[in-house]
C-alpha cells in the first residue's frame, strides 16, 4: 500500500468508521423495521412488541411440545411448589408455566413476601414462565343463581371461579393490577388463565386490553393479538375427594391414550395433586412417556412458535 499523508490516514479511518457505523445503522433500522412489522401484525403496544420479540427469536422447536403448568402458586403454596417443579426438572421438565395468584383467598399480596418474590425472580431467570391466575382465586356466591352458574361455581369448582361472571372493567381493573405488580418487581407476565379456566367474553377482552398475548382454557389455548384457538384440551386432576380421584385417574389415562389430537400436550397440575400418591405417581408416569418425543416449554414460549410458523 502506497504511504498515505497523515491527513489521508484520518481521513481512511474516518470512511472506515463510516461504513461500520452504516452498517450498525442498517442493522438497528432492520430490527426497528422488523419490530415495527410484528407490532403491527400483532396489535400490540410498541412495548409488549419489543419484549416479546426475542421470546419468538427464540422459539423454533420442530417436536411437538409439552406444556406443564402449575396452578395456584402463591406464598401460601411455595413450599409443596418447589418441591413438585424440582421433581419435574429431574424427570425432563425444566421449564413451566407457573400460574401465580396475587392474593390468593385474601391472604395477603405475594409482594409483601419477599422471600416469594425473589424465588419467583429466579425460576423466571431459569426459564420457568409466570402466568397471572386470577387475583384473589375466590369468587363470592351472587343471589339468584341458575342452576347452571350453581354447577359450574359450586359442583365444577368450590367458589374460585373469579372471573366466571365478573364484568369488563373489573376484569380490567384486577388483570391490570395484577400486571403491574408483577412487573413492579421485575417479573413479566404475558399470559392471562382464569381459575378453573372459567371467563367469559367481557372477561377476554379485558385480558387482551391488558396486553395479555394468550389464554387458556380446559379445550383450548387462544392468542389473543390474533384471536387464533388452538385445540388442545389439559389433562387435569380433581382430588376433592376418593371418586373424583378415581374417576380422574381413569378420565386422564384414557385421554392420554387418545390419538393424538394436537401437536401440544398440556398438563395442569395443582399443589394438592403431590400429596394424593396414585395421582401424582400417574403424572409422573404420563410425563415419564411424553418427554421423548415432545419438548418441555412454556406457553408463552408456544405461543411466540406458533406465530413464527405462521408468518406472524
Ligand atoms: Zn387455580
Amino acid at each position: 500500500m502506497p504511504d498515505e499523508s497523515p491527513k489521508a490516514q484520518v481521513i481512511r479511518r474516518q470512511s472506515r468508521n463510516d461504513s461500520a457505523n452504516a452498517l450498525r445503522t442498517t442493522r438497528s433500522t432492520f430490527w426497528l423495521v422488523q419490530n415495527c412489522i410484528g407490532a403491527e401484525n400483532c396489535e400490540m403496544s410498541t412495548i409488549a412488541a419489543t419484549e416479546f420479540l426475542p421470546l419468538v427469536a427464540a422459539a423454533g422447536a420442530a417436536k411437538d411440545s409439552i406444556v406443564v403448568s402449575l396452578h395456584d402458586v402463591a406464598p401460601s403454596t411455595r413450599q409443596i411448589a418447589n418441591t413438585i417443579i424440582s421433581e419435574l426438572a429431574h424427570r425432563g421438565v425444566r421449564v413451566c408455566s407457573l400460574l401465580v395468584v396475587p392474593d390468593y383467598h385474601h391472604q395477603g399480596l405475594f409482594t409483601t413476601d419477599r422471600q416469594f418474590v425473589s424465588w419467583l425472580r429466579d425460576l423466571e431467570a431459569d426459564g420457568h414462565e409466570i402466568v397471572i391466575h386470577g387475583y384473589f382465586h375466590e369468587r363470592p356466591r351472587r343471589a339468584k343463581e341458575t342452576l347452571g352458574d350453581k354447577f359450574l361455581t359450586r359442583l365444577y369448582t368450590q367458589d374460585e371461579g373469579e372471573f366466571y361472571d365478573l364484568s369488563y372493567d373489573e376484569a380490567l381493573h384486577r388483570i391490570v393490577a395484577a400486571r403491574d405488580e408483577f412487573r413492579a418487581h421485575g417479573l413479566k407476565p404475558r399470559g392471562f388463565v382464569a381459575p378453573a379456566w372459567l371467563l367469559n367474553e367481557d372477561v377476554e377482552r379485558a385480558a387482551r386490553d391488558a396486553e395479555m398475548e394468550y389464554t387458556t382454557r380446559l379445550r383450548t389455548v387462544c392468542d389473543l393479538r390474533s384471536s387464533k384457538v388452538f385445540p388442545a384440551r389439559t389433562l387435569v386432576y380433581s382430588v376433592r375427594n376418593n371418586w373424583r380421584r378415581g374417576l380422574s385417574r381413569a378420565w386422564n389415562a384414557t385421554l392420554f391414550r387418545l390419538p393424538k389430537a394436537s401437536s401440544l400436550l398440556r398438563i395442569s397440575i395443582h399443589p394438592s395433586d403431590h400429596s394424593h400418591a396414585a395421582i401424582w405417581k400417574q403424572i409422573i408416569h404420563l410425563i415419564h412417556g411424553s418427554v421423548g418425543s415432545r419438548t418441555a416449554t412454556t406457553y408463552q414460549e408456544w405461543i411466540a412458535e406458533q406465530r413464527l410458523r405462521r408468518g406472524l
